[in-house]
Formats: C-alpha cells, structure tokens, sequence
C-alpha cells in the first residue's frame, strides 16, 4: 500500500481502518482481523473506544508480522489531568492492547492539562513504547501553539475531514508545521446522504468507482490520510481499491 513519511520519517498507510463505535469482546475482533486479511495494515482505535484489547488480540492471532502493522492509539480527556496520569494512561493502553508499543499515540481532544500530558507521550517516545506522537481535534490555534512550545512537534493531526467539510484551512496549517493530517469520519458517518449525493455519484460513474472510493481517492490525492471504518467484508475490499486511477 502507499505510504506516507511522518516528521520523524517513520511511513504512515495511506488509508486506516477505523474500530470507533465497534464492540469489545469480539465484534472488533473479528473486523480487525477480517480487516488485517483484506489488506489493511493500519488500523486506528483509542483508550476512548474501550476496544483496545480486542484489537491487540486480533493483531497477535493474525499471524501478520508485528512490525508490517502501524497501530493508533489515543489518550483519553480523562488522562489529561497532569503529567502522571498521562504516563498511566499510555500505560493502561499498553497493557490492554498487549503491545509494546504503539505506532503513532494521539492526544484525542485538547483538553485538561494537554501540555502536560503532551510531555508525557514524549517521555514514551523517547522510551520507544510509542514510535510517534500526535494530536487529534486540535484547531490550527492549538495546534500551532503546541507546534511552537515543545521539543517534539506532533506527527500527526487526526480531524474530521469529508466532502462536507473540507478544512482546506488545517491542511494549510498542518502542512506549514509538518504536520501529518488525517481524516476520521472521511464517509461523514454515513449522514446526509452522502453515498447518494448527486455530485459523488457523477463523479463515481466517470471512473467506475463506487462514492466512497471517490471520498478515499479524493482525501489520499490531497495528502490526507482517511480512516474508514466498515464491519463489512466486501466494504473493507472496497474501500482499500483506490490505487487503480486519479481523480483529475
Ligand atoms: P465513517 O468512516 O465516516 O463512516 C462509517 C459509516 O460508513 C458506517 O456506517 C459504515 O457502515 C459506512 N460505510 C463504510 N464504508 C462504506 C462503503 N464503502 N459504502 C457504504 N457505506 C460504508 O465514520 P467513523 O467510523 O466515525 O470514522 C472513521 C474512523 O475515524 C473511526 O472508526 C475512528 O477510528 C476515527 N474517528 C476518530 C475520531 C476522533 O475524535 N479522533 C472521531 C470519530 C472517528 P458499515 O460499518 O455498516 O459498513
């Protein structure tokens, strides 16, 4: 799969698959794994979604060299408080993952003492446990201020980015500091009828492409990397097929 090279030259997927929403104790067992054996080898999942140990159990079942899968994970706003529980945070999502280490670890909001906690995730870089750190939510502000007020500037900014909202102005910005946008909810989470829209559909029928190819194409061409999240079979087949044509 095409790839992407961080800031700290470590290579990103071009497209994630997302466990948000997806049941612990086997139902993200199961698309992890279902996932891992239709091509992905970047899956995205956070302390937030509860489904880290699944996860982590899916990856060690699937036989797939451990070092062949980028694996996200994020710390909850809870977790945010200080610098300890931060570090206890990362911890605790070691441990249920069952994984040494992450990587690539986001703050998921910028909240509480996010400098703090920001100062713990780099601690557990400088410590190998997380191989590269991130943000996710953070506002052009935000994210400029942590840019320019710490000695590892993030990797990665996980936003909501889809046709409906394109943040043209965070990939300006997340672009200038280096910074490595990604797109959680590339599919809108499916509302207002975006695998219906008229202009999508136009624009799938061109290519022979299906709207949610179009959606994926579109983001990898503008350097974005989506998470897309699917517990289908032939949706997690077709949502990986976006490397046979460009869009023009
Ligand atoms: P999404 O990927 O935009 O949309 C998922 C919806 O689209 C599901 O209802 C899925 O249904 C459907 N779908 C997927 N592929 C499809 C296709 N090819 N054709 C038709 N329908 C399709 O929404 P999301 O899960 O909210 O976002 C993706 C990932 O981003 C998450 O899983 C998570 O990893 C991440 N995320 C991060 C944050 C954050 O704050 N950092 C917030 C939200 C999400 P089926 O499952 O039934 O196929």
């Amino acid at each position: 799969m095409k790839t992407f090279e961080l800031n700290n030259k470590q290579r990103i997927p071009a497209v994630g698959f997302g466990v948000f929403m997806i049941p612990n104790d086997g139902p993200t067992y199961d698309a992890t794994l279902a996932a891992l054996k239709a091509g992905y080898r970047h899956i995205d999942t956070a302390a937030g979604y509860c489904n880290e140990s699944d996860v982590g159990k899916a990856i060690k079942d699937s036989g797939i060299d451990r070092s062949e899968i980028f694996i996200t994970s994020k710390l909850w706003v809870q977790d945010m408080m200080d610098y300890e529980s931060a570090q206890k945070g990362i911890e605790a999502s070691l441990e249920k993952s069952g994984l040494e280490y992450f990587d690539l670890y986001l703050l998921h909001q910028a909240c509480g003492d996010y400098f703090s906690a920001w100062r713990a995730m780099e601690t557990a870089y400088q410590e190998g446990k997380l191989k590269a750190i991130g943000v996710s939510n953070f506002y052009p502000d935000r994210l400029v201020d942590l840019a320019l007020d710490t000695d590892v500037v993030p990797a990665v900014n996980q936003v909501e980015v889809n046709p409906f909202h394109q943040q043209d102005a965070a990939l300006i910005y997340n672009t200038k500091y280096g910074v490595q946008l990604e797109a959680w909810a590339p599919f809108a989470e499916g509302k207002n009828g975006i695998f219906t829209n008229e202009t999508l559909v136009e624009i799938g029928n061109k290519y022979n492409k299906s709207v949610g190819q179009v959606i994926l194409r579109w983001l990898v061409q503008r350097g974005i990397v989506p998470l897309a999240k699917t517990v289908r079979k032939e949706r997690m087949q077709e949502n990986l097929n976006i490397f046979d044509f460009e869009l023009s």
